[in-house]
C-alpha cells in the first residue's frame, strides 16, 4: 500500500513540484495551502508523513505542529525559509522530525522523507516492548504510555526514551543518546539532547520523575517515582 503524504504550502508552485516529485517515487499526495486546511486534512487522510511549510496563511507552521503533536507522533519535516527559523523551531521543541531549508531540491526532501520514514516504520520488524515503573514503550507500535495514557512523543523522542528504558537505573551519557535517537541531521550536539530530554520529561506528565538528572553525566530512567 502506498503511503501518503500530505504537503502543506502556501506557493502553488512549489506544492506542485514536490507533488509531482512524489507522485513519481510511488507515494499518495494531499495538498493544503494554509494551517487551517492543514490541520483538516491531517484528520481526514491521515498522512504517513506531513511536509510543512512555517509561514503560512490563517495558521502558521508553528501552530499547526503545535496541534498535531498535541495528539499524534506523525513524522513532521518542516520547510523554512530562512536559518533564523530553525533556531525557533529548534528552540520550541515542537518536535519536527527533521527540516529543510529552502530553497531547497524535491530530490532532497524525497531523501529526507524517505528516511525518516524509514526510522518510523522500519523498528516494526523487530517488535520490542519495555516496562520501567509506569512507563510502558512498545517499539512494535511506535507508542509509549504513563499508567496507560499515550504519551505524545515523536519518532525521535521515542526512540531515545527506549534506549533509557532498555537499561534501567543505568545511566546513559549524551552521546550514547545521541546515537539512539539516530537523527544526526536534526540533533547534531549534545546540548540538543538535553532540549530533547525537556521536552519529553514535559509530556511524561505523571510519569516525569521517573526521568532523571544525573549532573555531569547524562540521564537514566527509574522504575519507582
Ligand atoms: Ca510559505
Amino acid at each position: 500500500m502506498s503511503q501518503t503524504i500530505l504537503i502543506v504550502e502556501d506557493e502553488a508552485r512549489l506544492a506542485e513540484i514536490l507533488e509531482e516529485y512524489l507522485k513519481r517515487e510511488g507515494f499518495k499526495t494531499e495538498r493544503a495551502k494554509d494551517g487551517k486546511r492543514a490541520l483538516e486534512l491531517w484528520r481526514s487522510a491521515q498522512p504517513d508523513l506531513i511536509l510543512l511549510d512555517l509561514m503560512l496563511p490563517i495558521l502558521d507552521g508553528f501552530e499547526v505542529a503545535r496541534h498535531i503533536r498535541a495528539e499524534s507522533s506523525v513524522p513532521i519535516i518542516m520547510l523554512t525559509a530562512r536559518d533564523d527559523e530553525v533556531d525557533k523551531l529548534l528552540g520550541l521543541g515542537l518536535g519536527a522530525d527533521d527540516y529543510v531549508v529552502k530553497p531547497y531540491s524535491p530530490r532532497e526532501v524525497i531523501a529526507r522523507m524517505k528516511a525518516v520514514l524509514r526510522r518510523s516504520t522500519g523498528l516494526l520488524s523487530q517488535v520490542d516492548s519495555y516496562t520501567v515503573g509506569n512507563i510502558d514503550i512498545d517499539l512494535g507500535q511506535y507508542v509509549a504510555r504513563c499508567n496507560g495514557k499515550e504519551i505524545p512523543l515523536t519518532a525521535s523522542e521515542l526512540r531515545l526514551l527506549a534506549a533509557l528504558a532498555k537499561t534501567p537505573g543505568v545511566v546513559r551519557n549524551r552521546l550514547e543518546l545521541l546515537a539512539a535517537a539516530g537523527d544526526s541531521d536534526t540533533f547534531t550536539d549534545e546540548r540538543s539532547i538535553d532540549a530533547h530530554v525537556k521536552n519529553i520529561r514535559k509530556k511524561l506528565g505523571d510519569c516525569a520523575e521517573q526521568l532523571e538528572t544525573v549532573r555531569g553525566v547524562g540521564y537514566k530512567l527509574r522504575a519507582i517515582s
